[in-house]
């Protein structure tokens, strides 16, 4: 059957091989960049280029954009509001969840439905086994729409609410960046004493890999059980001692010279946790802290 046609809004990175794969898919694509020239490539390989905004929203039901920020949305579509109505925006830029309802509610504004999402790849990843895409905002505009956008990667739904995706995005970003960033103040702390980081990559992956297990160590799972269920035993692993525990690797970070600010910031946590009364508790009890700042 005729694949359906797709608009691309913005030709960065990213947006440039959304457009490369949904052509490859067999899709028909018109594009729109602000500057121009960057869409030389996808023309050459078939895509139609759109000479205004609203020429590129005329071109296809379904508008997927990928810009640096929503303010990007606003400076390239402003104009063009009347071109809006009957619209599917798909739009898979970063913003704040407060900047996604309320282009939620621009769209609406105009006559248009606005898909949020939070693309969890990199370009080389897009269209790739294991690429998946949190979405927010009306379920049925994303199913009926699924399986062309499942060219990106696997379309999940998260919600009507449209500041989802950006959640479930940060939140995985902040373990990304959380998890990894630890993982240098380790290799900083063995490092100075010489130990070379491969050294330590194994006791990491198997650490790592032991979270997410189901194990005695699978804490992603134990925690939560416990947070869910709003019950925080310490038994013996109180918080209290892992509390000194921290404050030991922050005068270990201090001894070998690294730096000593991340290992702070999770004792500072904890002590929180255990100053409002959570010291007998276990380590799942931190998340009251983090939720009471
Ligand atoms: P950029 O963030 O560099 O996006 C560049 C695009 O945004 C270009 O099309 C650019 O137009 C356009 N743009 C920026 N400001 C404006 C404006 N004021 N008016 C009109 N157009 C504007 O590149 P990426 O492609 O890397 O990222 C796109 C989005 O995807 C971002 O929100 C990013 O957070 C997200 N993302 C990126 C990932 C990555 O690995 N790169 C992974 C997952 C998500 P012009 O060409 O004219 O400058």
């Amino acid at each position: 059957p005729a694949k359906s046609p797709v608009t691309v809004v913005g030709l960065g990175p990213m947006g440039a091989t959304m457009a490369a794969a949904f052509l490859a898919a067999g899709h028909p694509i018109t594009v729109w960049n602000r500057t121009a020239a960057k869409a030389a490539p996808l023309a050459a390989k078939g895509a139609a280029l759109a000479a205004t905004p609203a020429d590129a929203l005329a071109a296809a039901e379904l508008v997927v954009i990928s810009q640096t920020h929503y303010q990007a949305m606003y400076d390239s579509l402003g104009g063009s509001e009347a071109a809006l109505k009957g619209r599917t925006l798909v739009n898979l830029s970063s913003g704040s969840p407060t900047e996604l309802r309320a282009a939620a509610d621009w769209a609406a504004g105009h006559g248009a439905v606005l898909l949020t999402g939070g693309i969890m790849v990199p370009p080389p990843g897009i269209g790739t086994p294991g690429a998946y895409v949190h979405y927010s905002g009306p379920r049925d505009a994303l199913d009926r729409h699924r399986a062309t956008l499942e060219v990106l990667g696997r379309a999940d739904h998260q919600g009507d609410d449209p500041g989802l995706a950006m959640l479930f995005y940060q939140a995985e970003l902040y373990l990304f960046w959380s998890t990894l960033a630890a993982y240098m103040h380790a290799v900083a702390l063995v490092g100075s004493a010489g130990v070379p980081a491969s050294r330590l990559l194994p006791y990491a992956a198997g650490n790592t890999a032991a979270l997410a297990g189901d194990g005695p160590m699978g804490f992603l799972k134990i925690l939560t059980a416990e947070i869910e269920a709003g019950a925080y035993p310490g038994g013996e692993n109180s918080l209290l001692m892992q509390k000194t525990g921290a404050e030991h690797l922050v005068h270990a970070a201090a001894d070998a010279g690294i730096d000593t600010r991340g290992p702070a910031a999770l004792r500072d946590l904890f002590q929180r946790a255990v100053d409002a009364g959570h010291g007998a508790d276990g380590l799942s009890s931190v998340i009251e802290a983090v939720r009471n700042p």
